[in-house]
């Protein structure tokens, strides 16, 4: 198994071995890519492009793909996939940053969700199409996934693909075919992300299935501390542990754990390590893998 850092700085953290920089992430904040670690990208989840070019955002009949239409569970405003310039946009970007990067990870690869996107273009390509309205949609988000990989190997780079914590319905919801995208990918990156993990057994049942229908290696997303979060709204180490274990039990080829940054990671190490009872409780897990890693960090200190 491998383990890795999923950072909003280009930063490294001792005791991983995967090092990834959210160069933009969906707020649309842009960085510069990052040597020696993986650059992550968020490709159709933007604020700051929805906010600036309103047209660009993905519309259904239940009004827009904004986080402010409570008809679904948007966390970030998402745009079109098809607006043709913002398509080319991204695609340049993901090049430029595999460029210097030692990879590239993709997320919000997707239509928004069920009903997305039926702004006139997206029916006008459709109906182009003589395809049904999910093959379409399905064919949309693999032909991106197709470019986005030959921007990437071009400069023979692994290119992991970031998908949603839907086992069984991301064809229909996002137009993601999960045996269509693996080809294109040296792997997956589902995020399982909450702020509480304190019914673990959810999350280890998620990466189980999603285990049994991905068919490339499986890195699950773990939450531990984003950007402005509250001290007191974070899943607690308690937790984090508990749901670490868990799901490395599950056969998963690695796990990623998101932080605002390197400090607040390394206080999760630490913290890791404070807290014997919970490292007690977790011993006869059966996930080895995780126990080796915090042998690991244990020889850092
Ligand atoms: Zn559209």
């Amino acid at each position: 198994m491998k383990f890795g850092s999923f950072l909003f700085s280009p930063e490294t953290v001792e005791g991983f071995d995967i090092h990834v920089y959210r160069l933009k992430p969906e707020t649309g904040t842009i960085g510069t890519p990052k040597e020696g670690m993986y650059n992550n990208i968020a490709c159709f989840g933007d604020n700051t492009n929805a906010l600036k070019h309103p047209e660009w955002v993905s519309i259904s009949k239940d009004g827009p793909a904004l986080r402010t239409n409570k008809r679904y569970n948007f966390r970030w405003d998402i745009l079109c996939m098809t607006n043709p310039e913002y398509r080319e946009w991204i695609l340049g970007f993901i090049e430029n940053a595999a460029k210097v990067a030692s990879g590239i990870t993709l997320s919000s690869i997707h239509f928004a969700d069920h009903g997305f996107c039926v702004c006139s273009r997206c029916v006008e390509l459709w109906r182009q199409s003589g395809l049904n309205w999910m093959e379409w949609r399905t064919q949309t988000v693999t032909k991106f996934i197709e470019e986005a990989s030959e921007r990437v190997k071009k400069w023979d780079k692994p290119f992991l693909v970031g998908l949603l914590p839907d086992p069984v319905l991301s064809k229909e919801r996002f137009g993601i075919d999960f045996d269509a995208l693996a080809p294109y990918a040296d792997a997956f990156i589902v995020p399982i992300f909450s702020k509480s993990y304190a019914t673990p057994w959810h999350f280890e049942t998620l990466a189980r299935s999603l285990k049994s229908v991905l068919k490339k290696p499986v890195y699950i997303n773990i939450y531990v501390y984003g950007p402005g979060d509250n001290p007191k709204e974070v899943p607690t180490v308690s937790e984090l542990l508990k749901v670490s274990a868990r799901v490395c039990r599950t056969g998963v080829d690695g796990v990623l754990f998101l932080a605002e940054n390197a400090q607040r990671l390394r206080d999760f190490q630490k913290a890791a390590l404070q807290a014997e009872d919970v490292l007690k409780e977790i011993e006869d897990y059966g996930a080895d893998e995780f126990l080796k890693l915090i042998d690991k960090w244990r020889n850092l200190s």
